[in-house]
């Protein structure tokens, strides 16, 4: 294994945590300190996707904006299709929508509707997972379209939330690097 690809490389150091942003009391994990490290960066990809290089991975489905970051990086590797799950009113085509509860406030994130064809088997990612809400959304999305979810892979957990537990229970196994 090369020094680039080091099993050793601390994630969390590498992430920078934000007091009181966007609203009082949330502690804001930002990752573009660990996007911004070029070993950081190559080794959280590589991470994420060594599970799922046999797994004839069709897709990988990332939820805006920073999903677009990690999910573009991860379809490459897997020489996978990348498919873009955003918020209302951004994407072009036709959509199926549905909304879902944040940590803070509420939102909306929609799909194209020939994005995935019934069957295609999809690697959904994001940054973090917290409540769980946007995963949620996302996957009832995918599996609205026929997909078959692979799993759902973050950089960061934030179990006491219980997010990973609630994607676990919809039958979609979840990885993540740091917690
Ligand atoms: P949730 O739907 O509650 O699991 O929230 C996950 C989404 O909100 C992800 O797209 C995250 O980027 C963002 N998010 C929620 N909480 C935080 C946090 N404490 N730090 C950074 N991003 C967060």
């Amino acid at each position: 294994m090369s020094e680039k690809q080091s099993p050793l490389t601390d994630f969390r150091a590498a992430i920078r945590t934000i007091p009181d942003y966007p609203k009082p009391g949330i502690l804001f994990r930002d990752i573009t300190t660990l996007l911004a490290d070029p070993i950081a960066f190559r080794a959280a990809v590589d991470a994420l996707v060594a599970p799922y290089a046999d797994q004839r991975i069709r897709h990988v489905a990332g939820i805006e904006a920073r999903g677009f970051i990690l999910g573009g990086a991860l379809a490459h590797q897997l020489t996978a299709g990348f498919v873009p799950i955003r918020k209302k009113g951004k994407l072009p085509h036709e959509t199926i929508r549905v909304s879902y509860d944040l940590e803070y406030g509420t939102d909306e994130i929609e799909l194209h509707k020939d994005a995935i064809k019934p069957g295609e088997r999809v690697l959904l990612t994001d940054d973090l997972i917290a409540t769980g809400g946007t995963a949620t959304g996302a996957i009832k999305l995918l599996r609205e379209l026929g997909a078959e979810i692979v799993a759902a892979c973050f950089v960061i957990d934030l179990p006491d939330l219980g997010g990973a537990q609630r994607i676990r229970d919809l039958g979609v196994d979840v990885r993540t690097l740091v917690s």
